[in-house]
């Protein structure tokens, strides 16, 4: 039997290729795009966020502008339990978000532990553009946002309250994401664990940038944060090189600074996909067999707009989008 997570991966990723009229292929590479601008996401549903993002784009718009608006796409979607409204809870029942922004100039701002706001994103920007700081997070950060002008709004749907009174059943936290071992265990409500947006662009004027938005790990402790706003782990951008986000399991991405890893890399001459397997697999040589079961995946872009992924477990799919079309691309895994 299909889980939540595979059916709504099958049925939208055969909607959306027939929609776009686009072929899904198998395997990621630069084959059919070599100029900006360019985008792409975390995971195939995202070809509605790089639409959004696209329409700035093609009008030769800010890559920054692009990726801040792109991702507000699954932030406010409902049916997107794991981006902003509607994101499954922490163990106490409370939707928190983590977000960050970088652009070609290595500003950047990130919000963590935030409640209540529907647009993480737009919070981070401002950190960026308003404060002396990098990162706000839990209260100050809500205060923050609040004093400019952004309106408290409860972010947990009936949805996403019933998952979270199907897993107290059992109060068991799982980071599992592979959807065959999700299958076996049935733990109940943690059918869809993960599916952080990060989202990196080249803009028509040849500067990059990226966004990262998510509400993190379902029925993580309070408190909690992931790699996802951290600058240099989820999310990292050097216009002299590439851009490189994450989704997954965010300890593990934390611990090998895993964006920044993959642009360093790109910056050494390797092409992005490369860059991607050989941060996978650092992390696979430090932490061996306890990540057997968890699932990260890397995209990353380069400054000539060539793209590649890499993820630790089958499924990881990825969206781009470009003046040659739409595409999702299923990354190649190691397991
Ligand atoms: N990377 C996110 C986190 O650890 C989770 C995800 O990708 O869904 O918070």
């Amino acid at each position: 039997m299909l889980n939540r997570r595979k059916f709504v991966q099958a049925s939208f990723l055969s909607s959306a290729a027939l929609f776009f009229n686009k072929t899904i292929i198998a395997a990621g590479s630069s084959d059919f795009i070599k100029n900006n601008p360019i985008v792409l996401s975390t995971w195939g549903d995202n070809v509605k966020a790089n639409a959004e993002a696209w329409k700035i784009l093609s009008s030769s718009g800010r890559a920054l502008d692009a990726v801040e608006a792109g991702v507000q796409i699954p932030e406010a979607d409902p049916a997107d339990q794991s981006v902003g409204y509607g994101g499954l809870p922490d163990r106490d029942g409370k939707v928190t978000l983590d977000a960050c922004i970088m652009d070609e100039n290595a500003n950047c701002g990130a919000v963590m532990f935030l409640e209540n706001i529907m647009h993480p994103i737009k919070v981070a920007r401002l950190v960026m553009e308003k404060t002396p700081h990098v990162q706000l997070a839990g209260e100050g950060a809500l205060q923050f946002a609040l004093a400019n002008g952004f309106k408290k709004e409860n972010l947990l749907t009936p949805e996403s309250e019933k998952a979270w009174k199907d897993w107290l059943k059992t109060s068991n936290y799982d980071p599992t994401t592979t959807p065959k071992l999700l299958e076996q265990k049935n733990v109940p409500g943690q059918q869809n664990n993960h599916d952080t947006i990060g989202m990196i662009a080249l803009d028509a004027a040849g500067n990059l940038s990226g966004a990262c938005t998510t509400s993190g790990l379902a029925f993580k402790m309070r408190g909690r944060v992931g790699d996802s706003p951290i600058i240099g782990a989820g999310l990292y951008v050097d216009n002299e090189v590439g851009a490189a986000t994450s989704t997954g399991v965010g300890e593990e991405v934390i611990r090998i600074c895993g964006s920044h890893t993959v642009v360093e890399l790109m910056r050494q001459g390797m092409s992005p996909e490369l860059a991607c397997k050989r941060t996978v697999e650092r992390m696979i040589k430090k932490r061996g067999s306890k990540i057997k079961e968890l699932q990260v995946g890397f995209i990353a872009l380069n400054t000539k707009g060539e793209f590649g992924s890499y993820a630790l477990q089958k499924g990881f799919t990825y969206a781009v989008q470009s003046k040659a079309g739409v595409k999702v691309y299923n990354s190649k895994s190691i397991y």
